[in-house]
């Protein structure tokens, strides 16, 4: 009997854990539709996190929305930009729904968003209803879905929100959507977090490829050798049943040998916490293109994130000599995880040069020098094509003698690495037949990651020699070894940034008995600390470098260098390109970049844009001149390519109703509206265009991503000649002005 009445408490228990999880809200699912999702809470977008979901309108607007619980209109927003048109409610048990991008809203929150126009004299509104002013009932239709704002197509963005305003995840207060697919696991990367870690032997961080086991269990093969102070992070999506996108994943938890180390789980979040975005998601691989990873480990303080667990660690460290086993589970809002499990072992990883090698037509043999048996791993790298790398079978002739056969140019890089007994992998070393006839040509790039700073010199075709690196510092020659790390690369040691100070020139030379000079190039470039502010000139003036205490988190070598771009395709470039780093870690602050611009050409329409390798396409950055107009100045988030332009091609008006000289029964004309575009720099907002109809300035709505400007006429047109003025700037102060009148018969 007690037996049972303990149970039947558990029971209460647990249905009262339970409630008060979810909270017990029973939400309508706001679009009155088929439930279909493009993005959940939580997702990276540039620089911040996605603090709704959106809900899919299938590429079209006017989808109708309801109140998904009995509340009260207590916000409206109209504007070209971020939200467009948005509705907020807010619900009787405290919480805010968040409505955005709508195409428009009913009759009568439409006719009073036109009042508030007329009120505050412009469309940019951000408005705040009194308490059970506008008050809707659970089901009423509250507005129709749309593109408005900064949209990249048709789309509700949905938000719940707590009494503080605060985002909370919708899939913990009531909404759901069914789902039964596990998040998948695409690979994972480690990530040095000190000068002497080391990944495989090597300083910089690793990606590694997961193999699956099956739909929810995935492996990393080989064991991973580790020194010093690391952190995991991980690239993975969720699916949702019936959704055809790829997903944010909820949450994940990482244990080490048993012990939580790491874990997140997105319930919540503060508008603050986007801030932080790059200390939870890893910076570098992104800006390499390598994907979105989360880190496993906090950051920087991180663990401040209301996401992440403040248990957490901030280092994954493995005694020497170890094994280790992680477990990374990953999560989604239905309960589905995924699993990688990994093994890490901490010991020296060496190279394994004691072989000799000779190439005979397409044949190569390859003795070790031991008398243990060797086990090795062949791989041919192409002359021509930095990314072909294939595995190579090999015969074995004798003890420790191997062969390989059939090696033909291009691919007749040699790679080799051997096994040992307990499984690790030695670093590779590469071999190919002598071609030192060939002169050496390549450049000379830096890499600078939180944890130091690399000089790579990078072969244009891979030669078998073997290179120093030589910097110029405070006028003496100071030499270091370089290592070749693949068949194109050759890395320098990890350096910190006070290591580069005052080094003016770098150099990389060939080791043969004259140390022939292969490149070299300047530097230009300062060393910040975190606890002071910086403003510095580079280049002879060119460039003026400004910015704030803890623009970064440690000590930082910021550097430009002239770099050639193609032309823009609209637009002159005046002056040269110059390329801004350290580009692989982010910046916390804005810092102030300033352009010389030569005195002689002064044009009216420049401004600093910056450009994407990728597309090969320039943006337009905001900027303005300085004091005595010698620089344009701009504030800037990351290092790029930056440049001055200049583009004075107007506005273009297009499809404009009703036309200029045109005539029309007063019963056509419902409203005025035309297609604005301006190709390069762009427009900004409705601020910048004016439209008057019979010498009266109107308040109109500008679609940004359909381009399209619409003023509903709010009477009927009397018979006659009406006058009609349209003016549009862009945003270098290109003006398009069209003109005239039309008759109304
Ligand atoms: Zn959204």
């Amino acid at each position: 009997m007690k037996h049972k009445i303990h149970n039947f408490q558990k029971i209460i228990a647990i249905c009262f854990a339970f409630c008060s999880l979810i909270q017990c809200q029973n939400y309508l699912w706001p679009v009155k539709a088929e439930k279909a999702l493009t993005a959940v809470f939580a997702e990276e977008r540039p620089g911040r996190y996605h603090t709704g979901i959106d809900i899919r309108t299938f590429g079209e607007i006017g989808y109708p929305l309801q109140a998904i619980e009995n509340g009260y209109v207590s916000r409206i927003q109209t504007s070209s930009k971020k939200y467009g048109k948005t509705l907020y409610l807010t619900l009787e048990d405290g919480n805010t729904v968040v409505y955005a991008h709508l195409d428009h809203f009913t009759p009568e929150i439409d006719n009073l968003v036109s009042a508030l126009h007329q009120y505050y004299g412009k469309f940019s509104i951000d408005h705040y209803l009194k308490k059970n002013e506008y008050k809707f009932t659970k089901g009423d239709l509250i507005g129709y879905s749309g593109d408005t704002g900064g949209v990249s197509g048709p789309h509700l963005h949905f938000e719940i929100r707590d009494k503080n305003q605060q985002p909370l995840n919708p899939f913990n207060v009531g909404l759901s959507i069914p789902d039964n697919i596990p998040p998948v696991i695409n690979s994972m990367a480690i990530i040095p977090l000190h000068k002497n870690s080391k990944i495989n032997g090597i300083s910089e961080e690793q990606i590694f490829k997961v193999k699956k086991i099956n739909e929810t269990e995935f492996i990393i093969m080989d064991t991973i050798n580790v020194q010093g102070s690391i952190g995991l992070a991980v690239n993975a999506f969720d699916k949702i049943t019936n959704q055809e996108f790829n997903f944010g994943i909820y949450g994940i938890e990482v244990h080490q040998d048993e012990e939580i180390v790491y874990s997140m789980k997105y319930d919540n979040m503060k508008w603050i916490d986007s801030k932080e975005l790059y200390t939870e998601k890893n910076y570098s691989l992104a800006r390499k293109g390598k994907g979105k990873y989360y880190h496993l480990f906090t950051r920087h303080g991180n663990e401040s994130l209301s996401f992440i667990n403040d248990n957490s660690k901030n280092k994954l460290m493995i005694n020497e000599n170890t094994f280790s086993n992680i477990s990374i589970k990953v999560f989604d809002h239905a309960g589905n995880t995924s699993f990688l499990k990994l093994v890490l072992h901490n010991g020296l990883v060496q190279k394994n040069n004691n072989y000799s090698i000779s190439f005979n037509k397409n044949n190569c043999l390859i003795k070790f020098d031991s008398k243990e048996k060797i086990s090795p791993i062949f791989h041919l790298n192409n002359k021509l094509d930095k990314h072909y790398r294939k595995h190579v079978n090999h015969i074995t002739l004798e003890h420790n003698l191997f062969k390989i056969e059939n090696i033909n140019y291009p691919t007749n890089i040699i790679e080799i690495s051997t096994i040992s007994k307990s499984g690790l992998k030695s670093m590779p070393t590469f071999s190919m037949e002598n071609n030192n006839h060939e002169k050496t040509i390549g450049k000379i790039s830096l890499k600078h990651y939180e944890h130091g700073i690399f000089i790579i010199f990078e072969e244009k075709i891979p030669s078998t020699k073997e290179m120093t690196l030589i910097l110029k510092q405070n006028d003496q020659l100071h030499s270091h070894a370089m290592e070749r790390k693949s068949a194109f690369q050759h890395y320098s040691q990890i350096f910190s940034p006070n290591d580069l100070k005052n080094v003016s020139e770098i150099s990389v030379h060939s080791n043969e008995i004259n140390m022939t000079e292969i490149f070299k190039t300047n530097l230009h470039g300062k060393i910040v600390y975190p606890d002071s502010m910086f403003n510095f000139s580079l280049l002879d003036n060119e460039l003026i470098i400004k910015g704030d205490k803890n623009t970064f988190h440690d000590t930082t070598f910021i550097w430009a260098n002239l770099i050639d771009v193609p032309k823009p395709k609209i637009g002159t470039l005046i002056g040269k390109a110059y390329q801004i780093q350290p580009r692989l870690i982010p910046y916390e602050k804005e810092i102030q970049l300033e352009i010389n611009i030569s005195k002689d050409y002064f044009p009216n329409h420049a401004s600093i844009y910056y450009y994407n390798e990728k597309k090969n396409t320039w943006h337009y950055m905001p900027s303005s001149f300085n004091a005595d107009s010698t620089h344009l100045i701009t504030k800037i988030l990351s290092g790029e390519i930056f440049a001055i332009i200049n583009e004075t091609q107007p506005p273009k008006f297009s499809n404009l109703i009703p036309e200029i000289n045109g005539t029309y029964f007063a019963s056509d004309v419902k409203h005025i509206s035309f297609t604005i575009e301006d190709q390069f720099s762009g427009i900004d907002a409705e601020e910048d265009i004016i439209i008057e109809l019979d010498g009266k300035r109107v308040i109109f709505e500008y679609n940004s991503y359909q381009k399209k400007i619409r003023y509903p006429l709010k009477y009927r047109l009397n018979v006659g000649k009406h006058k009609l003025y349209i003016k549009a700037k862009d945003r270098v102060g290109n003006i398009s002005i069209k003109q005239g009148n039309f008759i109304i018969k």
